[in-house]
């Protein structure tokens, strides 16, 4: 749900290495059609004729790479057309009279695009594997460690941020939360959210599965809960959280929990997270969040995936006791795995608008809060009813075309432009308008 996660084209790189790498792609044959960032590494989007590729570079590193050179590492992302390995040698070759990689360090932590909140990885370590996770390739405010976690949340409390976004990789594999969130409030911060996918939530040994007390005891005929259909595993019951991240969970004390969901179904959860042996723990470790009293977030994204699963969630939610806080329709950008698996995930605003505003309505008619947020949601031109469920529609603060995105011609004489924050470049990139 991160506003951060795109890579803007032309930047990363300085000017005259970008020149030195369009010249190094030139002499093999190729040419180089964008730059673009993702954390620390460089991505190059070369073609040549009908063939196209992306290569990367970045600050020599123990990562498997393509070739070293000098202080650099060069590498490439899926497969390796033909005379593409030319290409990574001109590369690299080109690098190795550069001394110096472009600095790492920024002057300070990045702040969520057009917010005042701070947004921290804590690991890009998952036990799921989205479609179209935005971290997997890297990410920004990356720490790996309590000390140098805490050095940024100093950074940004002098910066004037209160709000901190703790996000991965998944951060409940990470055992030092609860002493990060203590020093976040030592610090001043007054709201905490914790990302997860609720897998951990949902785990627990097999000493510990038993029906949850509430299911099928003292529920009287027609009260929701009685419903079989309300756990996605009716046979089996939800999960008991299991006691060691079910306490790192409560010493962590977030304010809020955002839980990433994306399926109703074991079927529909495997294809998008690839973890179809948690899709159980995903779907219970959702309900023990919502049933446990936290404040939750629900963060659907939308994709070729899920998209007709997307009324059957928003039903499975509206059966739970306690609903969560807000449920957020997001729509897959453009961005990290979403785009190195975009011809499976992606689809167009079209295909999937009508679907999401029905469902939208379907939550509002069952008594959830819903909303498709500004950032990662559908531009309001491509069906105006859109607009009921806009987030922040009702928010004064001003609304930025990022880096990744742009305007397009129809927005000059649009009036949902002051609350619109443009197209990402690379939707408009694989689909040619909107
Ligand atoms: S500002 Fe542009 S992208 Fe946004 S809704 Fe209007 S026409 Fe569409």
């Amino acid at each position: 749900m991160s506003r951060k996660q795109g890579s803007s084209p032309e930047a990363g790189l300085e000017p005259d290495l970008t020149r030195l790498l369009s010249n190094a792609a030139c002499s093999a044959g190729w040419a180089l059609e964008s730059v673009s960032h993702e954390g620390d590494r460089t991505l190059l989007a070369v073609r040549r004729e009908d063939l196209s590729f992306t290569a990367w570079v970045r600050a020599a590193s123990d990562e498997p790479c393509f070739a070293r050179s000098g202080a650099w590492s060069v590498g490439y992302r899926g497969e390796l057309p033909r005379g593409g390995d030319l290409l990574l040698q001109h590369l690299a070759a080109a690098l190795a009279a550069v001394p110096t990689p472009p600095p790492e360090v920024k002057a300070g932590p990045t702040l969520i695009f057009g917010t005042d909140q701070l947004e921290i990885r804590v690991t890009l370590a998952c036990n799921e594997h989205c479609v179209f996770c935005n971290s997997w390739l890297g990410a920004d405010n990356l720490t790996v460690d309590l000390a140098s976690a805490v050095s940024l949340l100093e950074q940004a409390r002098s910066m004037g941020t209160r709000k901190l976004v703790i996000s991965g990789g998944e951060p409940l594999l990470v055992p030092w939360l609860p002493q990060l969130t203590a020093e976040a409030r030592r610090l001043g911060f007054s709201y905490i959210c914790l990302q997860t996918n609720a897998v951990q939530a949902g785990l627990a040994p097999s000493r510990l599965r038993r029906p949850h007390p509430r299911l099928g005891q003292g529920i009287a005929d027609g009260d929701p809960r009685s419903d079989p259909t309300r756990s996605a595993f009716p046979a089996d019951g939800p999960l008991s959280p299991s006691d060691a991240p079910w306490a790192l969970l409560e010493a962590t004390a977030p304010d809020e929990v955002l839980v990433s969901a994306h399926g109703s179904t074991p079927d529909v959860l495997a294809a998008v997270t690839r973890r179809s042996d948690l899709a159980r723990a995903h779907l219970d470790g959702l309900i023990h969040l919502l049933e446990s009293g936290f404040r939750v977030i629900v963060n659907f994204v939308v994709c070729r995936q899920n998209v007709e699963d997307l009324p059957r969630f928003v039903e499975f939610l509206a059966r739970q006791s306690r609903p969560p806080f807000l449920l957020s329709v997001s729509f897959v950008a453009p961005i990290g795995l979403a785009w190195e698996n975009r011809n499976e995930t992606m689809l167009r605003y079209s295909d999937a608008a009508a679907a999401v505003l029905s469902a939208l309505r379907l939550a509002r008619d069952l008594g959830l809060q819903a909303v498709l947020p500004e950032f990662c949601g559908i531009p309001t031109c491509v069906l105006p009813e859109l607009r009921e469920f806009a987030d922040p529609a009702d928010e004064k603060r001003p609304i930025h075309v990022p880096p990744d995105k742009t305007a397009i011609p129809a927005c000059g004489n649009c009036p949902w432009k002051p609350r619109c924050s443009g197209v990402f470049r690379r939707y408009l990139e694989m689909f040619g308008g909107i």
